[in-house]
């Protein structure tokens, strides 16, 4: 029996993904979130167990020893995310499909663990000079880390051809109505 049922949306940072997610969630009630955890700072407006579980490095370590992770990546000068395994349980359990928001090698790996009962959509920005917009846009970032996300997005367009959906993002409703298509069959298929 196929249990899994899984979507996953990945981008470059900056690729509109998570305004996307966010979305989908609202739409859809059958589908709930992979709330991450994170050794990052929280920002403002976001919210513990809801947008991150934002972890000390030294919990982040005990849970990576518990193998208490699916996946997890360091980046952008340190900070880790790591999709946590009882989480993704929990909602499969309650008969939810589980919506990732994951960077591009962190999909790669979750597609890889569920496999075909995953749906994997590429989220990707209409051209390099509209990622760095979107980015200096959000005001998230310092220079550093701007320059940091800007060359890991270099190479996580790369990427695009592993996922089994590309959608270019130039405008937010259609590229929505893309992604919406494509969850909407994945569920009727599973259904
Ligand atoms: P941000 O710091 O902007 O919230 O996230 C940085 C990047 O980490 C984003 O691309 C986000 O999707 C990704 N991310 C969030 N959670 C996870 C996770 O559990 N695993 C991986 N590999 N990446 C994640």
């Amino acid at each position: 029996m196929n249990t899994a049922k899984i979507i996953i949306l990945t981008a470059p940072s900056g690729g509109g993904k998570t305004t996307i997610a966010h979305r989908l969630l609202k739409e859809f009630p059958g589908i709930a979130f992979s709330v991450s955890a994170t050794t990052r700072a929280r920002r403002e407006g976001e919210t513990d167990g809801k947008d991150y579980y934002f972890l000390s490095d030294e919990e982040f370590n005990r849970r990576i020893e518990a193998g208490a992770f699916i996946e997890w990546e360091e980046f952008y000068g340190g900070s880790r995310y790591g999709t946590l395994k009882d989480h993704i349980d929990n909602h499969l359990k309650k008969g939810y499909f589980v919506l990732f928001d994951v960077e591009v090698n962190g999909a790669k790996n979750l597609k890889r663990y569920f496999g075909d009962s995953a749906v994997s959509i590429f989220i990707s920005p209409p051209s390099r000079e509209e990622l760095r917009r979107r980015l200096q846009l959000r005001g998230t970032e310092n220079e550093k880390t701007l320059k940091l996300r800007l060359e890991r997005a270099e190479m996580e367009l790369e990427q695009a051809d592993f996922f089994d959906y590309t959608v270019v993002n130039e405008h937010l409703e259609s590229a929505y109505a893309q992604v919406r298509e494509i969850v909407a069959k994945s569920i009727n298929n599973q259904e």
